[in-house]
C-alpha cells in the first residue's frame, strides 16, 4: 500500500457463521473430540443410558443418542447459538459449575463443520427435529420422539478441506473414538454405554455393572482379575480408584483413566505420581492399568485451561503428586518414601482398603459431580516436581517409554562362584557380581538374534492352536499388520 492509496480500514469483524467454524477448530478438531463434547452434553442433561454409533472413523457418521432430559422446540433452536448455554447464567456461576460443558460452544461449532441433526423432546413433551447443513438452518418440525436427544453429526469436515486432509485413516479415527467411549463408559456408575462402529457392537456396559465389571468390559479380563483398590483422603482432596497389577504393564498410558471432578484428564504431573507410587515395581519404561478419581475442593483446580477441556490445572501441582504417588504406593504395599504434604493435620488417613471382593461397594457411586473453581493466578509453566523426583523416570518424557541404556562392558576376568549363582570377576574398574542365569538368558538371546540375522531361525507351527485374548485396540492393530508376520522361530 503506497502513502497516496485512501485509508481503508482493515480490521472487520468476522461473520458469525466463520466465527464458528474457527471456534470449531478449536474444540473438535476430529471425531473423537465431536463424540466427547456429545457425550458430555448427555451426561450433563442427566442420561444414565446413552448410544453411540459411528462410521468411517466417525468421517461419516457419528450419532449419540441419550434418555436424559431433553430440549423443546425453543432450546433446540437455541442451543445452536454461540455461547449459548443452559450451564451457567451469572459471572459468579462460574465458580461452581456442575457439568462438564460451560461454554456454550460445541453444537453450534460442530453445526459449522457438518450436516446436523438434533431430535429432542423433554418430559411430557412434543418431540421436534432440527437439522442444519454446514451451519445452515434447513428445517425444524415436531416427530414422534421419547424422552431424550439424539444427535446425529454427518458428514464432518466436508466443508473445511484443510482440517478434513489432517484427520487420519477411519481405523485410526476409529480407535480414537473407542478411547473415547471407554474413558466415559469407566467415568461412572450406573451409566448404560454402547458403542457400535460401523454397525458392530464393540463396548457395552450395563448400569447395573460395578466398577470391576466395567474395567473387564474396557480393558479386559486379565487387568479386571488382578485390579487393587485405592482409596486415599486428605483435607479437602479425595483418591479413590483401582490400579492394575504392576506386571500388566503398557509401554504406553493408554490403560491409564485419570478422574478430575469426574472430567477425563491427560495429566503428566498425575501419570508421573502414579508411576513415583509403583516405584519398583514398574519395570522402566512402562505403564500400569489404572482408574483413578481425584475429587478435590474446585477452589484447588482449574478446569478452563483447556480448549477440548482435556487439561486441569492444579494450585498445588506438587502437593497433588505427592497424594496421589502416597497412595498409590500405600495401595500397592510399598513405603511411601515421603509423607504427603497435601495437608499437614493429623486428619489425613492413607488408607490401605480390603480386596474387591470384600467390599462389592467400593467406588459404586457416582464420582462428585465437577464443579468450575475461580480463576487461578498460577503460573501457567509446566507444575514443578517435588524435590525428591521420582527414581522411577529421571526425567524423560513420561507418556513414553523410557529406553534404558545399552550398558558397555568391559572385559572382565572370573575370580568365584558364590552361592551357586553368581560369579564373582574383575575388571580393570573394579569388582563385578554377575548374576549367572541371567547371564545365560542373556548370551542365548544374542544367540539366537545372530542366527536370526544371518541364517534365519528353523520354525514349526504349532500343533495346538494359541486362542489370544484381544481388547478392540489390540485386534485392531492386530489386524494392521495383517497377514501376520509368523514368529522368527522355535
Ligand atoms: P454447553 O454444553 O457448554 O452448554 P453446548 O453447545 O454443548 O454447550 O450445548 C448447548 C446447550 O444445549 C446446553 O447448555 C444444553 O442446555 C443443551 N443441550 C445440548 N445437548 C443436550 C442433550 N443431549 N440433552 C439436553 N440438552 C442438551
Ligand atoms: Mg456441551
Amino acid at each position: 500500500m503506497t502513502p497516496a492509496e485512501p485509508a481503508r480500514r482493515r480490521i472487520k469483524l468476522l461473520p458469525d457463521r466463520l466465527i464458528n467454524r474457527i471456534a470449531a477448530g478449536e474444540a473438535v478438531e476430529r471425531p473423537s473430540a465431536v463424540l466427547k463434547e456429545l457425550l458430555e452434553n448427555s451426561l450433563d442433561a442427566g442420561a444414565d443410558r446413552v448410544d453411540i454409533e459411528v462410521s468411517s472413523g466417525g468421517k461419516k457418521l457419528i450419532v449419540v443418542r441419550d434418555n436424559g432430559r431433553g430440549m423443546d422446540e425453543d432450546d433446540l433452536l437455541m442451543c445452536l447459538e454461540r455461547h449459548a448455554t443452559s450451564k451457567i447464567g451469572a459471572e459468579d456461576d462460574l465458580m461452581s459449575i456442575k457439568t462438564l460443558g460451560f461454554r456454550g460452544e460445541a453444537l453450534p461449532s460442530i453445526g459449522a463443520v457438518s450436516d446436523l441433526a438434533i431430535t429432542s423432546a423433554a418430559e411430557g413433551g412434543e418431540g421436534h427435529k432440527v437439522t442444519l447443513a454446514a451451519g445452515r438452518l434447513l428445517g425444524l418440525a415436531p416427530v414422534a420422539a421419547n424422552r431424550g436427544t439424539t444427535v446425529e453429526v454427518r458428514n464432518l469436515f466436508h466443508n473445511v478441506p484443510a482440517r478434513r486432509k489432517f484427520l487420519k485413516s477411519d481405523r485410526t479415527e476409529g480407535a480414537h473414538l473407542l478411547d473415547v467411549a471407554q474413558s466415559y463408559a469407566l467415568s461412572r456408575a450406573g451409566l448404560r454405554l454402547t458403542f457400535r462402529d460401523n454397525g458392530r457392537e464393540v463396548l457395552a456396559v450395563e448400569g447395573r455393572h460395578d466398577f470391576q465389571t466395567r474395567v473387564f468390559k474396557v480393558l479386559g479380563r486379565g487387568v479386571a482379575e488382578g485390579l487393587t483398590p485405592l482409596a486415599w483422603e486428605g483435607e479437602g482432596l479425595h483418591i479413590s480408584g483401582w490400579l492394575g497389577a504392576p506386571d500388566h504393564h503398557l509401554s504406553s498410558t493408554s490403560r491409564l483413566f485419570i478422574y478430575v471432578l469426574g472430567r477425563p484428564v491427560r495429566d503428566r504431573l498425575l501419570n508421573r505420581a502414579l508411576a513415583e507410587g509403583y516405584g519398583r515395581l514398574l519395570p522402566r519404561g512402562s505403564w500400569p492399568a489404572a482408574v483413578i478419581f481425584l475429587d478435590l475442593d474446585p477452589a484447588e483446580v482449574d478446569v478452563n485451561v483447556h480448549p477440548a477441556k482435556a487439561e486441569v490445572r492444579f494450585r498445588r501441582p506438587q502437593a497433588v503428586f505427592s497424594a496421589l504417588a502416597e497412595a498409590v504406593a500405600g495401595a500397592v504395599g510399598r513405603t511411601p518414601r515421603t509423607d504427603s504434604p497435601w495437608n499437614e493435620a493429623p486428619s489425613r488417613r492413607p488408607t490401605r482398603p480390603e480386596r474387591p471382593d470384600d467390599d462389592p461397594t467400593a467406588l459404586s457411586e457416582p464420582p462428585t459431580e465437577p464443579v468450575r473453581p475461580p480463576w487461578l493466578d498460577d503460573d501457567p509453566a509446566e507444575p514443578p516436581l517435588p524435590a525428591n523426583e521420582t527414581p522411577h523416570s529421571p526425567d524423560p518424557p513420561p507418556e513414553q517409554a523410557r529406553p534404558e541404556p545399552a550398558p558397555n562392558f568391559e572385559p572382565l576376568r572370573p575370580l568365584a562362584q558364590l552361592y551357586q549363582s553368581y560369579i564373582l570377576a574383575e575388571g580393570a574398574r573394579g569388582l563385578y557380581l554377575v548374576d549367572q542365569h541371567a547371564a545365560h538368558e542373556r548370551l542365548l538371546f544374542n544367540k539366537l538374534k545372530l542366527e536370526l540375522a544371518q541364517t534365519g531361525l528353523p520354525s514349526q507351527t504349532l500343533l495346538l492352536p494359541e486362542t489370544l485374548e484381544l481388547q478392540p485396540r489390540e485386534a485392531r492393530a492386530a489386524g494392521k499388520t495383517a497377514p501376520p508376520p509368523g514368529p522368527p522361530g522355535l
